[in-house]
């Protein structure tokens, strides 16, 4: 965590906005030569492809989407990229260049801006993005990053929110929960911590849960596996929001309903362990929390042998007519209303 009362600290205002920018841009890498010029001039310059080209952009704002009482700064540089390159990875699309926009009060010294580029440098060279521009501008109070990504993918490859046919399979990549349960222990800690600054928490148990909390992963993964599977999803969106958001988007999108499996949902033993401790019921975590950032997709039927068993993704529900609504099917098998926050008990 930064300081801003250590004697090494730069403050922003001795280097200037020139000297920043440099400072912040000058390690980076390019990756695509479709980059044709980067950084350092009025405009960032592009190759035109053939294929089709996706663009997404998201705004950060400490006290809203950050607290960096517990978030260190690279940390969020690395999380600020992924959230963009999740939502082109749900387009089933390849993500090629970010641009960076900061706006940074005076408590902030030069060495806490190169931190949280050090995690954006991170995520580039980590999921091999170029970062190709941006802007630096002063805030009255605290800091605010905007991020773009650009990607592209043929256009026949591209999978919309609106493509999910009745009998389709639902199917989500890896497990849920766990970021918001990170959360949960990071925040309990921060209370702890401000009574007792003495306090050396163990938090090895959650050690999974803080991970996907405060670094998580984008599925570039699962686009190149689907490819290799020979699998185009119907439908597919990230989760962001929390499952039952996500599921509401797909079946208003495609016009269908849905039946998702209680018992189905993948989940770590972390989650349920903590879950346990903080008496909190696991399925309405897994609905209603979001930031894991794993794909949900719906595919024909007819590819479900080719994602059997694979151990990235799990089947948890199937496609319905729209007309049959959005449930979720309980393990005592009673069928409950899907809402945006969760689900309605009754
Ligand atoms: P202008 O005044 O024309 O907007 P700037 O001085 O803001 O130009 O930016 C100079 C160059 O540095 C541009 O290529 C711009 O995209 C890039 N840049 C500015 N701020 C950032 C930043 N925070 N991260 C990455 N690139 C940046
Ligand atoms: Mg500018």
């Amino acid at each position: 965590m930064f300081d801003n009362k250590d004697k090494s600290s730069t403050p922003l205002d001795k280097i200037g906005e020139f000297g920043l920018i440099k400072q912040l841009t000058e390690n980076f890498k390019v990756y695509h030569k479709d980059t044709f010029k980067g950084v350092g001039d009025d405009a960032a310059v592009l190759n035109a492809s053939k294929l089709q080209t996706l663009i997404t952009t998201d705004l950060l704002i400490e006290g809203v989407h950050f607290d960096l009482a517990y978030m260190p700064l690279k940390h969020l540089g690395y999380k600020a990229v992924i959230v963009n390159l999740s939502d082109l990875y749900a387009m089933n699309a390849e993500a090629k260049q970010i641009t960076v926009s900061i706006a940074v009060s005076n408590r902030f010294p030069l060495e806490a801006i190169k931190e949280l580029y050090s995690g954006i440098k991170l995520a580039c060279d980590t999921y091999q993005v170029d970062l190709i521009g941006g802007d630096t501008t002063s805030s009255t109070k605290g800091l605010l990053i905007s991020i773009t990504a650009i990607g592209e993918a043929k256009k026949e490859e591209i999978v919309y929110r609106s493509g999910a046919k009745k009998n389709d399979l639902l199917v989500v990549t890896g497990d849920l929960a766990a970021a918001y349960l990170g959360l949960q222990v990071l925040e309990r800690e921060k209370q702890v911590f401000q009574i007792n600054p003495e306090s050396q928490p163990d938090l090895t148990k959650y050690s999974y849960l803080i991970e996907r909390q405060l670094k998580p992963e984008a599925r570039k993964d699962i686009v190149q596996i689907l490819k290799d599977l020979k699998v185009k999803p119907t439908s597919m969106i990230d989760i962001s929001d929390g499952l039952s958001s996500e599921i509401l988007h797909l079946c208003e999108q495609s016009q269908v309903g849905c039946n998702l499996f209680e018992e189905k949902i993948p989940l770590d033993p972390q989650v349920i362990a903590t879950c346990e401790e903080f008496n909190l019921e696991s399925t309405t975590v897994a609905l209603s929390s979001g930031e894991d950032y794993e794909l949900l997709f719906t595919i024909d039927q007819k590819d479900y042998d080719k994602i059997k068993g694979n151990p990235n993704f799990t089947v948890i529900g199937h496609m319905t007519n729209k007309n049959e609504g959005t449930h979720l099917i309980t393990r005592a098998n009673q069928k409950v209303e899907i809402i945006a926050q969760g689900w309605r008990s009754f």
